[in-house]
């Protein structure tokens, strides 16, 4: 997938994890997590040089490149998402931002999941794992890919929308319009968002 997507994927994991954890609403360190989320999520492409995110860190796409790193390996492993944990643990952040910079990049691996390529997940291991089979698969740059950014974006705008409810019913306007879009959930995110 390309970087967009997993702009949109990352953030809309993000704000899952905000809302499901309570988080208060319009602090710093919410925005930091969204944006930490946002920036982690096309991240793992560092491991191909001419993707957006290896044309910007290119010091280290070449880095990896030159130790045969191939592209969807290392850097979107179960291994490597356990050595981010670690990293993460080192760094001087509160567990909500550290959480949603780690679900932002482990965003990025599972959406490439539905790609027909797939994904090395168990790297080392040489097996591609993918969730689709081939003829439903989602192809990089196609019309499904742009149509699936298209639903996860209203998705993640929708679940904006939640999260930023408390704030909102204070201001009687835009109430009617949010309680109307919360309305549109699904039962089953709403029973996991206010748990
Ligand atoms: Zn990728």
């Amino acid at each position: 997938m390309i970087y967009k997507t997993h702009h949109v994927a990352a953030l809309i994991g993000a704000e899952l994890w905000l809302i499901h954890t309570h988080q208060p609403v319009l602090t710093w360190q919410t925005a930091v997590a969204l944006l930490g989320a946002y920036f982690a999520g096309p991240a793992a492409d560092v491991d191909q040089p001419q993707s957006y995110v290896g044309q910007r860190i290119w010091p280290l796409a070449i880095a990896l490149s030159g130790l045969g790193i191939r592209h969807r390996t290392l850097t979107h492993s179960l291994l490597f998402l356990a050595g981010l944990w670690g990293v993460l643990q080192l760094l001087p952040l509160s567990d909500m931002i550290r959480w949603a910079i780690w679900i932002g990049y482990a965003s990025h691996p599972l959406i490439d999941l539905f790609n027909e390529e797939g994904v090395e997940l168990l790297w080392p291991l040489r097996i591609r794992v993918r969730l689709l089979p081939r003829f439903l698969s989602i192809p990089v740059e196609s019309f499904a890919e742009t149509l699936l950014r298209g639903v996860m974006t209203l998705c993640s705008f929708w679940l904006l929308t939640l999260y930023l409810h408390p704030v909102v019913t204070k201001l009687p306007l835009l109430r009617p319009i949010t309680d109307g879009i919360i309305q549109l959930m699904p039962s089953a995110i709403q029973t996991f968002i206010n748990k």
